[in-house]
């Protein structure tokens, strides 16, 4: 890790740099996931680096939904593990759900090491992707998922998503969640629920609102109560606010 003091302005933002350069130095991130990180860092930064109430009403519904879900399942890609893997365990100990790799870029051995990586990190386990199951409309490696996992799950959550499978999980009649900086990415269009929001940010947030969900039994809000679409537009307003020192 490089010496960046705490004192510097974009002391975040230096640090996540540092973690996904770590993870693609031990295998665990693709190179490709750099760019990813960079178009996530730019969208981060007309945000304002911190969670908006775009994001909070997202995340309040996103908690309900897993909540609620018969089957859910957290889809790790090499950005994320590399970023938040104790938040990503936490995720699955809250939702007593598993931990599935699912990644695009196939460099040898990388699904191994995510693995690896979770476990040492403390998950109990982390589902692999199998030939014995294959998600439909999706030609890519991410179709290859595992029977007991993402093949089986009603609600998947899909941090730092791709369009091509978000649209094939949501043509499998599922419903997705995800967390995307990018409030005009396709899978933030598509998915269920979008979290407009750095991933490091709203996965914690999330884990407390299930909890405490859980801890009141208190009523759920609904689906008809959300609505994406609108949640995304405020997220572009706030956008394009930022733009006049707002
Ligand atoms: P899509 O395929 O959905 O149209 P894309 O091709 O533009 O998206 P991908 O490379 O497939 O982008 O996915 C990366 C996405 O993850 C980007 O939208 C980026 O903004 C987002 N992203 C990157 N880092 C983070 C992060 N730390 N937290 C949340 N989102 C992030
Ligand atoms: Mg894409």
């Amino acid at each position: 890790m490089s010496d960046v003091p705490k004192t510097h302005p974009r002391y975040l933002s230096l640090t996540l740099r540092d973690k996904i350069v770590e993870g693609v130095e031990q295998g665990i991130t693709s190179i490709h996931g750099l760019i990813a990180h960079g178009r996530g860092e730019a969208f981060d930064y007309l945000i304002g680096e911190v969670t908006q109430p775009f994001a909070i009403e997202a995340i309040h519904a996103a908690a309900a939904m897993l909540r609620l879900s018969n089957h859910p399942v957290i889809s790790v890609n090499g950005n994320v593990a590399a970023l938040a893997p104790e938040a990503l365990i936490e995720l699955g100990q809250v939702l007593n759900a598993p931990l599935e790799v699912n990644i695009f870029h196939t460099e040898t051995g990388r699904e191994k090491k995510i693995r690896e990586h979770l476990l040492k990190h403390g998950a109990p386990d982390v589902l692999m992707p199998t030939t014995e199951a294959q998600l439909s409309y999706i030609d890519s490696n991410r179709k290859f998922v595992h029977p007991e996992g993402i093949f089986r799950a009603d609600v998947v959550f899909v941090p730092l998503e791709d369009g091509d499978r978000c649209e094939a999980l949501r043509k499998m009649g599922k419903d997705v969640v995800t967390v995307d900086l990018n409030p005009m990415s396709r899978t933030a269009k598509q998915a269920s629920i979008t979290i407009v929001d750095n991933v490091v940010r709203a996965l914690p947030l999330l884990c407390e609102e299930i909890r405490k969900l859980s801890a009141a039994d208190m009523e759920m809000p609904t689906r008809k109560d959300y609505d994406n679409e609108a949640v995304l537009k405020s997220a572009l307003q706030h956008i394009s606010r930022s733009g006049n020192g707002n």
